[in-house]
C-alpha cells in the first residue's frame, strides 16, 4: 500500500499538488500535456490539471488490470472494509476536498459542496457495508448435483464523470465496483478534476496501489481511448446525452456492458389537495436552484393545479428572492455559480428562446451579485418560464440551468399525459394528500425513480436510474452493484 500524506488545509495548495500528473498505481505521473481550469466564480485560473494522451491513458488501464487479481483475491468482507474505512477518511477531511470543489465548480460552499462531500463519504461506507452480499444461489436443477452461481468482478471498470456532481457521482460508480472485486479507471471532468484527484487521494491510503487509479483529459482523446481499451471490461457513464450515444457504441464494439446516465426533464404535478408550503419547499430543493440547476434529476417542469397556481407562484417568487446569489467560498451564499462560459450561453439562448414566444412569461428572481471581482457573466437568477407551448424547445428538452417551467392544468390525465410527453424517464414527483391519486400517478409516470410529497436527491439504497433516453441501468444500490458490477457464473457438480 503506498502511503499518502494528509492534504493540506489550504485547497491552492491542494490543486498545485495535481498539477499535470494523473494518480496512477498509487503514484502522481507527470503527463506531457495540462490543460487549465477555471474557477467560474472569477474566470481566473486556478491550476493545470493533466491532458492525458491516449498512451498515458493506456497506462492507467495497465496499472487497473496488474491490481486485478491480487484485489479480487481478497476476502469480500477484506475489501468492504477498506472501502468503509476509505469513506470514514474521506469525511474526516471533507472541508478541504469541498474548498477544493466549490473553487473549481463554482458552487457554493455551504449549500452544495459540504453536501456532497457527506453524500460521497456515506456511499463508500454504504457499499463497503454491502460486501457480504455478493452471494451467489443454489439451483435445484438435479437431487445428485449441487448447481449454484457465483458473482465474480468483471475485470477493470472505466468510470467517466462529468462536472455537476462529480464527487457523488464518482462513487455512486467506483464504490460498488471497488467492493465486487473490480479495479477502477476513473476519468475525471475536464472543467473540475481536482477535487477527484484530492478524494481519489484520500481513498488510496486504503487501497493497494493500482486498484483506484484517476486520469483527466478531454472526451475525443481521453475518453475516447479509455472506452476503446481493449482492457476495459465494463464502462459507467454519466453526462449528455450525445456523448453517451458515443460511449455505448464504443461498449458495443467490443461487446462490453455499458451503464449510462444522461439527463432529464423531470416533472413535479402538484394536486390540488397538496399541501402548499411542502410543494413550495419542494419545488426550490427538487429544482435544485441552489446549485444552479444543474442536476439530471433537476424537477425542472412543474405541473400546477389551477386552484393553487398562484399562490404557489407568489410563494415560489417570494421565496426565490430571497436566495442570495454570491461568491460561492461566502459562508452567506446560497447559489453560486453555473461552471462555464459555454453552459451560461446554452441556458442563456433557452430562456430568450421563451422570451421570444408569443404569450410566454419570463420571472427572474433573486439579484445577482455586484462585485468587480466575481466574474458577472457566470452567475445566473433562478427563472421561472410560463405560459409555453407543451412542445416549445424550453418544456422538452434539458437545459442544465437554474429554469424551470411552470405549467397550469385543471385535467388530471392530460397531465399524466403531458409529463410522459419527453424523450426522458429519470424521475417524477407528485405532490397530493390522497393516497388513491398517488398509487395511481405512480403507477402511470414513466420515469425510473418517482417520489410522492419529497423530492429527495439521490439516497444510498434507493435505485436510482432512468427510462427512455435517460440512460440504462441503475446506481446507488445493491441491486447496482450486483447487476452493474459483477457477473454471473453458474456451476453444476455431479460426483454421481
Ligand atoms: P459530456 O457528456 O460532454 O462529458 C461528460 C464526460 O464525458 C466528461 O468527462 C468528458 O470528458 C467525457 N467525454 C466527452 N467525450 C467523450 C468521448 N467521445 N468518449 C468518452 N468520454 C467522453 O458532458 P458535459 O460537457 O460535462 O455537459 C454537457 C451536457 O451534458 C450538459 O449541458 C447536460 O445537459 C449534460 N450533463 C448531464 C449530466 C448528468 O448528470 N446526467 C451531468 C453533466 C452534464
Amino acid at each position: 500500500m503506498t502511503h499518502v500524506p494528509h492534504l493540506s488545509a489550504d485547497p491552492a495548495d491542494v490543486i498545485a499538488s495535481y498539477a499535470q500528473c494523473n494518480l496512477l498505481g498509487g503514484t502522481r505521473i507527470p503527463t506531457a500535456a495540462g490543460m487549465e481550469v477555471l474557477n467560474p466564480a472569477t474566470g481566473k485560473g486556478i491550476g493545470m490539471a493533466a491532458a492525458s494522451s491516449a498512451d498515458e491513458t493506456a497506462a492507467a488501464v495497465a496499472a487497473a488490470k496488474a491490481a486485478g487479481a491480487g484485489w479480487a483475491a481478497l476476502p469480500a468482507r477484506e475489501r468492504g472494509k477498506r472501502i468503509a474505512a476509505a469513506g470514514r477518511a474521506l469525511a474526516a477531511e471533507a472541508e478541504t476536498v469541498a474548498r477544493v470543489l466549490c473553487l473549481e465548480t463554482g458552487k457554493a460552499l455551504r449549500t452544495e459542496c459540504r453536501g456532497e462531500l457527506s453524500v460521497a463519504a456515506d456511499l463508500l461506507e454504504f457499499y463497503g457495508g454491502l460486501a457480504s452480499e455478493l452471494k451467489g444461489e443454489t439451483v435445484p436443477f438435479h437431487p445428485r448435483s449441487l448447481t449454484v452461481t457465483t458473482r465474480e468482478p468483471l475485470g477493470v471498470v472505466a468510470a467517466i464523470l462529468p462536472w455537476n456532481v462529480p464527487l457523488v457521482l464518482m462513487m455512486l460508480k467506483i464504490a460498488p465496483a471497488l467492493v465486487a472485486g473490480n479495479t477502477v479507471v476513473v476519468k475525471a471532468a475536464e472543467e473540475a478534476p481536482f477535487a477527484t484527484y484530492a478524494a481519489a487521494d484520500i481513498l488510496m491510503r486504503h487501497l493497494p496501489a493500482g486498484v483506484l487509479n484517476v486520469i483527466n483529459g478531454d472526451g475525443p482523446t481521453c475518453g475516447a481511448a479509455l472506452t476503446a481499451h481493449e482492457d476495459v471490461a465494463k464502462i459507467t457513464f454519466t453526462g449528455s446525452e450525445e456523448v453517451g450515444e458515443t460511449v455505448y457504441k464504443a461498449g458495443a464494439e467490443r461487446i462490453i456492458p455499458v451503464s449510462l446516465e444522461l439527463g432529464g426533464k423531470s416533472p413535479m404535478i402538484i394536486c390540488a389537495d397538496a399541501d402548499l408550503d411542502k410543494t413550495v419547499t419542494g419545488a426550490i430543493a427538487g429544482m435544485r436552484f441552489t446549485r444552479q440547476g444543474q442536476s439530471c434529476t433537476a424537477a425542472s417542469r412543474i405541473y400546477v393545479h389551477e386552484s393553487l397556481f398562484d399562490a404557489f407562484l407568489a410563494r415560489l417568487t417570494a421565496q426565490l428572492d430571497a436566495l442570495t446569489i454570491g461568491d460561492p467560498m461566502d459562508e452567506g451564499t446560497d447559489v453560486g455559480t453555473i461552471i462555464s462560459a459555454r453552459q451560461a450561453e446554452v441556458i442563456s439562448a433557452y430562456v430568450e428562446k421563451a422570451e421570444a414566444t408569443e404569450g410566454a412569461r419570463v420571472i427572474r428572481c433573486a439579484r445577482l451579485p455586484d462585485s468587480p471581482d466575481l466574474s458577472p457573466d457566470l452567475f445566473l437568477q433562478p427563472t421561472l418560464l410560463l405560459d409555453l407551448p407543451e412542445d416549445h424547445p424550453c418544456v422538452q428538452e434539458e437545459i442544465f440551468g437554474p429554469v424551470a417551467v411552470i405549467q397550469k392544468w385543471s385535467d388530471y390525465d392530460a397531465v399524466i399525459a403531458c409529463a410522459n410527453a419527453t424523450r426522458y424517464g429519470l424521475a417524477a414527483t407528485v405532490w397530493t394528500g390522497a393516497l388513491s391519486t398517488a398509487l395511481d400517478a405512480t403507477a402511470r409516470l414513466n420515469a425510473g425513480y418517482v417520489q410522492v410529497n419529497q423530492n429527495l436527491t439521490i439516497q444510498p439504497n434507493v435505485s436510482y436510474g432512468g427510462f427512455g433516453r435517460s440512460g440504462l441501468g441503475k446506481e446507488a444500490s445493491l441491486e447496482a452493484m450486483l447487476e452493474h458490477f459483477t457477473r454471473k457464473k453458474t456451476i453444476v457438480l455431479n460426483f454421481d
